[in-house]
């Protein structure tokens, strides 16, 4: 069976690399058509995530030389998980793979991911193998994150990011997730099937710079763990937990003052009891509400996602 393969890249301010990124990946399809892995209708799809450069009149140029190229537009910025997913529901296909503009992905382990989802693998992920390019910095903050999330329960692939192959099947189950605050990376291992890995060096962006400044990182980091998690808040009742019962033991110490021990000052006793106790049941139902907020929060937004202006 040849299938038909779509290769969706987000792009935001993108025009120092689109160029380049177009005729590599172009290469690397009509590569895959010639030896038969996909068939002829494959294609790539860039989503312009509302870029303020020339992004997409690029891509309309892109889209006018060549059938493979298409383009879609949003009406504004969403982010670079709201575009791939744009993408990922937008663009026919057997199987779609996930790239960022900047190439920093190795793609030729598109082949092997293919090859990988003929064997019956619904989802390849793409894993790096060293983060050499990256600055200490990075690599350290996102070893610390990743390991964080797995210790309250997200389940993640390590070292794995948006580089990846998704199946027709694993597209459609991922459609009827209805969440709004994206954290792809969480949900594509909760959609289950077999699946496979690939390992590849991670590059360096070769023009342009990145999109991610450390605010949008830490927003999103955040997302990735108030999205799948309710650890924080369960912490904060615990937390209260502890203290209501540690006001017990303060109090019992407090009474054996006052009864067999002169030197106690007078109404330190009832004062501090007070705090600590109340301190502690405030925190508890701090909590306790916390958890049901964080629900109801997460549920009933549901706003869009994105809203598509063109397409070509
Ligand atoms: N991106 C996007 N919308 C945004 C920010 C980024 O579509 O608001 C795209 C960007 O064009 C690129 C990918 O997301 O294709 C990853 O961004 P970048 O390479 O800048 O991130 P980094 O590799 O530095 O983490
Ligand atoms: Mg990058």
């Amino acid at each position: 069976m040849v299938l038909q393969l779509g290769i969706v890249v987000p792009c935001y301010n993108e025009q120092e690399v689109l160029r380049e990124t177009a005729t590599r990946l172009l290469a690397l399809i009509d590569q895959m058509v010639a030896t038969d892995l996909i068939s002829a209708d494959s294609a790539i799809y860039f989503v312009d995530d509302g870029s303020k450069d020339k992004t997409w009149s690029i891509i309309e140029q892109l889209a006018g030389q060549n059938t493979r190229f298409h383009g879609i537009k949003l009406s504004r910025n969403r982010g670079h998980q709201n575009a791939l997913l744009a993408g990922l529901f937008g663009a026919p296909g057997d199987a779609l793979v996930s790239i960022d503009a900047d190439l920093q992905d190795d793609i030729s382990v598109i082949a092997d991911m293919v090859r990988k989802h003929k064997q019956g693998a619904e989802i390849v992920f793409g894993v790096r193998k060293a983060r050499a390019t990256d600055t200490a910095f990075k690599r350290g903050t996102a070893e610390f994150y990743y390991r964080l999330l797995s210790r309250i329960g997200v389940e993640i692939v390590h070292n794995h990011a948006d580089f990846r192959l998704l199946g027709r099947r694993a597209i459609d189950c991922l459609g009827s997730y209805s969440e709004v605050n994206l954290f792809l990376r969480g949900m594509i291992p909760l959609i289950g099937f077999p699946t496979d890995t690939v390992y590849y060096d991670r590059g360096e962006r070769f023009a342009g710079e990145s999109k991610y400044p450390l605010r949008k990182m830490l927003s999103f980091a955040l997302d990735g763990i108030t999205s799948f998690s309710v650890m924080p808040l369960r912490m904060i009742s615990v937390m209260g937990l502890i203290v209501c019962v540690l006001s017990f033991f303060m109090i019992a110490w407090i009474i054996y003052g006052k009864l067999f021990l002169s030197s106690v000052i007078p109404g330190w006793a009832s004062s501090i009891v007070a705090i600590f106790f109340l301190g502690g049941v405030q925190l508890l139902s701090i909590g306790i509400l916390g958890e049901y907020i964080a629900k109801v929060y997460l549920e009933t937004k549901r706003r869009p996602r994105y809203f598509i202006e063109k397409a070509v």
